[in-house]
């Protein structure tokens, strides 16, 4: 069974922001919510400035899971973490504890009045039958459901975001690494997987995680 893991190859992104518009649409993401971003870093830095596009990694040991009080996410068998909305209590203790900002909720306010927590959900919809109308209007779109993966990567330009099975990207940006002979700053993979799941372990030096 394939584990499904994001990638964003800093080396390639041009921050057209394409991966964040094919996620709103295609999901039908609320108001206010961004399920992906693209931040920059080293903002006006020259040679030095990178975009990365950022959303939920669908961690190995995710902090989010450990820390809801009422249980509410769930792991699937390819790996994805998801939540259920129907049990979230809008509490915003996974918003606190993911090192990646994802979960977010669609208005501010005190503890209960901020709505049901939304995140990436790697395009794979949430707890109800796959495909269906309530699905949707609570996850957005079900592609793995429908054997294809996250709209954001698909419509990458230049393929800096891959998603998929992490095998398989993993061998893509290796490849890529060894022959530009630069790191790979895959940002966000060591916190997101662990270290010795790292792309870059055998790479040249420069990469990030
Ligand atoms: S990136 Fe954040 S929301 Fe996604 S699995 Fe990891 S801790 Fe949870
Ligand atoms: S679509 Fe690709 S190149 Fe464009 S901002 Fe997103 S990750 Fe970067």
């Amino acid at each position: 069974m394939a584990r499904m893991k994001f990638i964003c190859d800093a080396e390639r992104c041009i921050e057209c922001n394409g991966c964040v518009t094919a996620c709103k649409n295609e999901n039908e993401v609320p108001w206010g919510v961004n399920r992906r971003r693209v931040v920059t870093i080293n903002d006006g830095v020259i040679g030095q400035e990178k975009s990365i596009s950022v959303a939920c990694m669908h961690c190995s040991d995710a902090p989010c899971m450990a820390v809801c009080p009422v249980d509410c996410f769930y792991r699937t068998e390819e790996g994805v973490v998801l939540h259920d909305k129907d049990i979230c209590i809008g509490c915003g203790y996974c918003s606190y504890a993911c090192p990646f900002g994802a979960p977010q909720f669609p208005s501010n306010g005190t503890f209960g009045l901020r709505g049901k927590m939304d995140k990436c959900t790697f395009c794979a919809g949430g707890p109800e039958e796959n495909g269906s109308k309530a699905e949707f209007e609570k996850y957005g779109r079900n592609r793995l459901a429908e054997g294809k993966l996250p709209a954001c990567a698909e419509m990458c330009s230049t393929k800096a975001l891959l998603g998929g099975d992490g095998d398989v990207i993993a061998d893509i940006l290796r490849t890529r690494v060894l022959r530009r002979g630069k790191g790979s700053e895959v940002w966000g993979w060591g916190t997101a997987y662990g270290k010795s799941h790292n792309p870059d372990a055998k790479a040249p030096s420069g990469g990030k995680s």
